[in-house]
């Protein structure tokens, strides 16, 4: 089996490694409550989705 001949530098581990960083969570607000909930999503709060209400149990 092919092997690396030299372990990797400290220095070349951590350039591969500047990719690995989260990136934040997308959110923006609900237009029929306004609390945060993320795109594409259900509101969490309210339960509604593209102007209607999709959850009957989410009505706070
Ligand atoms: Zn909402």
């Amino acid at each position: 089996m092919a092997v690396p001949k030299r372990k990797k530098s400290p220095s070349a581990r951590n350039m591969r490694r500047s990719h690995h960083a989260l990136a934040p969570a997308a959110h923006n607000e609900c237009p029929n409550c306004g609390e945060q909930k993320r795109p594409h999503h259900v509101c969490g709060a309210c339960g509604h989705y593209d102007g209607r209400d999709v959850v009957a149990e989410a009505k706070a």
